[in-house]
């Protein structure tokens, strides 16, 4: 069988050194103050970046501009989610660049400029992000607001803005006058990208005859990423929309080199047809993801995250003082197994005591420092069952009798569209009021963001994941918090299958028939390991010890880019000449 995304291709050696990597993404958590980004896909993009930046490679990457953001969150007393915009100021952050370029729309053109924002890596390195930015005089009203609203409106408005990045994207790159050499989709958002490259190779105009050539050019240049473990998850447009928005003779082609999936546009497919590498973000999503697209090749590269955005100042101070080449080599955090018991509880506790008081300051709530706090925190997906915890109000209460206090943080925000993912933030917050006592503290704090993210992750004393197996491609708060030194309790799905050392790294819930005998062994796990082990304290450094020094030291961004170079980007290097060499040899 034809595997398009295995074939070598034969002539083809980019390298660091003659070019550039440009990164593609609708959605990146670039700074704190800046909300350009919704959640964990745009936090990854982010912390790819600001590692790549430190590692100094030589990279770019594109998105919009999303001049209104995501949307804040806001939840009344019943605990019913309402939406803000979170407009911010661009010039602020980012400078204007000189070049316009344009791209048709629904049979209009638009016209784009680009704002750039520099991330600096550790030793000063620069790598430039380009946002996309439609709001021009000479665009009509409509088109003006293309690039305000990251995930809003309708699918029309989204098939629009993917034009927009992927198209825009790849000329904006050509106006600046960029090397680039590897053109890297993260998710299928972007996957437009190779359609511009696809009509630059036949020469600009209409598509005209595409050879079998000219897609092995544009092959050799893409690379993809996906992100998606369903496929009622991947991007699709009907046939009439993308007929409709990007043109009667663009669809037709895609049509024909089997972008179309059950009578749709599935940018997934487009992805992989213009792919020389595919992966997923963690082993086992690999594995769903061949499994789902058999006819192409899809490895596998585990997420990370970015050790220096997520590690809490002790921490840090604590990594500095005794493995201080962290910074530049996270393999060093293996050696946290060396750090003293009390020298991790003391940073531990001040971790969690500025938890405490940004918790006291949102919500006027003061919880005690001394006992077990669980945290669950992320996008309010039905998946997710952020309500597992409450399968049995009575067990719970029982348990925390039991273990001395039990309290237990959440945030997250829904999709506005998503009503059921609305509805269950509601009866979390409909749940945590029917415990009053001072034995269970159950708290939702209101709009999940960067800032919240990361108090919670690295302040609280174990970090729970309850996905529906196997709907979690990665996860990565997890990671956040094991830099911290704080083990997991979570559904061994996604990262965790990699990251779960039972007792060391924290604890699996056992794979049950249904949500009832996954809800049964979380409870076992929190009354039979978790809660003993956090009344011995002697014993809980050293699980925090082994955290780090087991999953901190891998689930990071610095690995991860380092992977991508290694295998996505420049896969070419003596080694794989090696067997080829040594089959001369004995043939002769
Ligand atoms: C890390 C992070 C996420 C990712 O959450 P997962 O459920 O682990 O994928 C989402 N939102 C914010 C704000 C984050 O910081």
């Amino acid at each position: 069988m034809l595997k398009p995304s295995s074939m070598k291709p034969s002539n083809y050696e980019p390298t660091p050194a003659t070019g550039l990597v440009a990164y593609f993404s609708m959605e990146i958590a670039i700074n704190p103050r800046m909300p350009t980004y919704s959640g964990g896909l745009g936090m990854l993009a982010g912390d790819t970046l600001r590692s790549a930046a430190d590692l100094s490679t030589p990279m770019v990457a594109f998105s919009l501009l999303h001049r209104k953001g995501y949307f804040r969150q806001i939840l009344d007393a019943e605990g019913k989610q309402s939406e803000d915009a979170q407009p911010w100021q661009v010039e602020d952050f980012c400078t204007e660049e000189a070049p316009r370029v344009t791209v048709s729309v629904e049979n209009r053109i638009v016209t784009l400029r680009a704002w750039r924002y520099d991330v600096v890596g550790r030793s000063g390195h620069l790598l430039p992000i380009y946002m996309l930015d439609s709001d021009l005089a000479e665009n009509s009203e409509w088109d003006r607001r293309l690039t305000d609203h990251l995930y809003g409106g309708d699918s029309n408005y989204r098939l629009q803005q993917e034009i927009l990045l992927g198209m825009g994207g790849v000329r904006m790159s050509h106006a600046l006058g960029l090397p680039i050499n590897v053109y890297h989709m993260n998710e299928g958002h972007a996957a437009f990208l190779t359609l511009a490259l696809l009509e630059a190779q036949t020469g600009g105009g209409p598509l005209g005859q595409v050879s079998a050539t000219d897609i092995e050019a544009v092959r050799r240049k893409c690379v993809f990423t996906t992100h998606t473990p369903v496929p009622a998850g991947h991007d699709r447009f009907s046939m009439e929309q993308a007929r409709r928005i990007l043109g009667a003779e663009r669809t037709a082609r895609l049509e024909l080199l089997g972008c179309c999936h059950e009578g749709l546009l599935n940018m997934t497919y487009v992805a992989l047809r213009f792919s020389r590498y595919c992966n997923g973000v963690a082993l086992k999503h690999g594995e769903v993801s061949q499994a789902m697209f058999p006819e192409y090749t899809i490895d596998a590269i585990t997420n990370g995250v970015h050790g220096p955005t997520w590690v809490s100042e002790p921490f840090a101070e604590l990594f500095d003082r005794h493995m201080a080449s962290w910074r530049r080599d996270h393999l060093y955090l293996r050696n946290a197994i060396a750090i003293p018991a009390d020298e991790i509880l003391a940073a531990h506790a001040r971790t969690k005591e500025s938890l405490l008081a940004e918790v006291a300051s949102r919500t006027g709530l003061v919880l005690n420092p001394k006992v077990l706090t669980l945290g669950f925190a992320r996008r309010a997906a039905t998946y997710k069952r952020a309500d597992l915890l409450f399968r049995d109000p009575e067990r719970l209460l029982r348990m925390a009798q039991a273990a001395g206090g039990l309290q237990i943080l959440y945030a997250g925000k829904a999709h506005p569209q998503d009503e059921p993912g609305k509805a269950l933030i509601h009866s979390v917050i409909e749940k945590a009021k029917q415990y009053s006592g001072a034995d269970l503290r159950v708290v939702y704090l209101e709009n999940y963001d960067w800032n919240l993210g990361a108090a919670l992750t690295a302040g609280v004393d174990v970090w729970v994941n309850t996905p529906l197996r196997p709907y979690e491609a990665s996860g990565t708060s997890g990671m956040k918090a094991a830099l911290n030194g704080v083990p997991s309790l979570s559904i061994l799905d996604g990262w965790w299958i990699e990251g779960c050392i039972e007792g060391v790294t924290g604890w699996a819930i056992e794979d049950g028939a249904d949500d009832a005998a996954e809800a049964e062994s979380l409870y076992t796990k929190l009354e039979t390991a978790v809660t003993p082990a956090y009344a011995e304290q002697i014993r809980w450094a050293r699980l925090m010890a082994t955290t780090i020094a087991h999953n901190g030291s891998f689930f990071n961004t610095n690995r991860m880019v380092k992977q991508y170079i290694r295998n996505s980007y420049y896969p070419y290097d003596i080694t794989e000449e090696i067997p080829a060499m040594a089959e001369a040899v004995s043939a002769s």
